[in-house]
């Protein structure tokens, strides 16, 4: 049976899917890499891109692309210290190998580790990292306060490249002036990652300032889990309403055993902000047009 939540669903984009391995091998998902990507084929959904917190996910992609063809997977990179944290090199390779989106750093950003945000869980998972305090976490400003030059050589990267910057756990005002900086350089696709997440601490004024720069705000379904709850789907929906649907993206986000699938995850989304009155073209707008736009396809 095919209602109208799986006709949304079919060609529909994740642009932050988590896969396995993830932190650690002890991190267990619902699903590994290649039966989340034969279940996204299924929904008939259009791809995913599978970001990891720790490494660039080039390799993996390019093997599961020889697994499976009848769903686009796209790599991506994230600047946490694990690879060299505002590294152009890192960045570059990346790209080189087909990266499709820059996330800004999360667990290791200084606003992660002031925030006792998604920092605190690794910490937990990685011994090594519990002397990381908020001294060595990463902040896009130099000792003056203005942007390191390193980040603006990776906005120039991705800007060159066509790729989204997503701001991962910086904060709100460091994603404000990386918005300004994007502008400056002429990069016009930079995403607002997850604002509402504890790890992040974005306010409704800065999720407005930010789409009004003409970027784009992330809505992760990882926040509306029940065993999370950070967000309710009505809020989601009145902020939705608020910056437009053309503005915003819809992702999953989640890696927890305890996780639906992420093609399960997205339909529940799909689903779920339906019922609290987002219009069939909204969702279009946050599952297939927005993330297209950003991926260049
Ligand atoms: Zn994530």
């Amino acid at each position: 049976m095919r209602g109208q939540v799986d006709q949304l669903l079919e060609g529909a984009i994740d642009l932050h899917c988590h896969g396995y391995p993830e932190i650690s091998l002890d991190v267990q998902m619902r699903v590994e890499d290649l039966e989340a990507a034969r279940l996204a084929a299924q929904a008939k959904m259009r791809g995913f891109v599978l970001k990891s917190h720790m490494w660039p996910t080039v390799g993996r992609v390019y093997q599961l692309r020889h697994q499976i063809s009848d769903i686009n997977i796209w790599p991506s990179i994230t600047l946490n210290v694990s690879v060299g944290g505002f590294s152009p090199w890192a960045a570059e390779s990346a790209l080189k190998q087909g990266a499709k989106v820059i996330w800004m750093p999360t667990w290791s950003a200084k606003n992660d580790l002031d925030r006792g945000g998604f920092s605190h869980f690794m910490k937990t998972s990685l011994s090594s990292l519990k002397m990381f305090c908020v001294d060595n976490g990463l902040t896009i400003f130099s000792e003056t306060g203005e942007i390191d030059q390193r980040v603006t050589e990776i906005l120039a990267l991705a800007r060159d490249y066509e790729v989204p910057v997503s701001t991962g756990h910086l904060s709100p005002v460091e994603a404000i002036s990386l918005g300004r900086e994007a502008k400056r350089i002429g990069l016009r696709k930079l995403i607002f990652g997850h604002p509402d997440s504890k790890s992040v601490g974005g306010q409704i004024e800065h999720i407005r300032e930010f789409a009004e720069m003409g970027f784009f705000i992330e809505f992760t379904f990882l926040g509306l889990l029940p065993a999370l709850q950070r967000i309710s789907p009505k809020e989601v929906c009145r902020r939705i309403k608020e910056i437009g649907a053309n503005r915003s993206i819809l992702t999953t986000d989640a890696f927890f055993e305890w996780a639906p699938p992420p093609a399960e995850m997205m339909r529940m989304f799909i689903a779920t902000l339906l019922s609290e009155g987002i219009e069939t073209d909204e969702i279009e707008a946050m599952v297939k047009r927005n993330p297209a736009v950003l991926l260049n396809i």
